[in-house]
């Protein structure tokens, strides 16, 4: 598919999230629907929870502290926003920050599932443990992180949450150690 055909898709996918038209609450009540953005022929896609306050308002995915960690760990790859895919399992703002729920997950999971199929990244990352348990149910980040993981014929790789790494160094160094192998798993890819 060319990136002009790609656009395409993936600019109905965003109308169809736009237009909430799935009738969940959450995204009657949210100021904004976050599709989530990037280069369309990204090899490499990150999939975070849900859109937080920040993301709510601006209408775009990670663009809070998390998302400022994100940035700078994709510096450290050498990549920028431009360079991958971000989105989130829900596209819209759970309130307070709650978890989403089984239902929201599942009514907006085609969504995702379909932005997966047109992108076809070589790669996507499951940004902490709510986001992997969608596609790698039961497994423990703590256990998973930094693993890749085959299903569906889609590559995953479960990462820690930069939520939950910001506070927390331990966890941050690992992330950042779990980082840096994403550009060795995608040269492997391509061998
Ligand atoms: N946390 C997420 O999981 N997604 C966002 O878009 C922002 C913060």
């Amino acid at each position: 598919m060319t990136k002009l055909q790609k656009q395409a898709k993936l600019e109905r996918i965003a109308k169809a999230i736009q237009s909430r038209e799935c009738g969940l609450q959450i995204a009657l009540d949210c100021q904004n629907p976050v599709v989530g953005d990037g280069n369309p022929q990204a090899e490499l896609m990150f999939v975070g929870e849900a859109p937080g306050a920040k993301e709510d308002l601006l209408g775009r995915p990670f663009v809070g502290a998390s998302g400022k960690f994100l940035d700078q760990m994709l510096e450290s790859i050498g990549l920028t926003r431009e360079d991958v895919f971000v989105t989130n399992i829900v596209k819209y703002r759970p309130p307070k920050n709650r978890d989403p729920s089984p239902h929201e997950i599942a009514v907006c999971l085609p969504y995702l599932v379909s932005q997966i199929a047109v992108i076809k990244p070589r790669l996507v990352v499951l940004l902490g443990r709510h986001s992997m348990n969608v596609f790698l149910p039961k497994l423990k980040i703590s256990e998973a992180h930094g693993q890749i993981f085959i299903k569906s014929k889609i590559t995953f790789l479960p990462l820690y949450h930069p939520a939950a790494a910001l506070y927390n160094s331990k966890l941050r160094n690992t992330l950042k150690a779990d980082f840096a192998q994403i550009a060795n798993i995608l040269e492997k890819s391509k061998a």
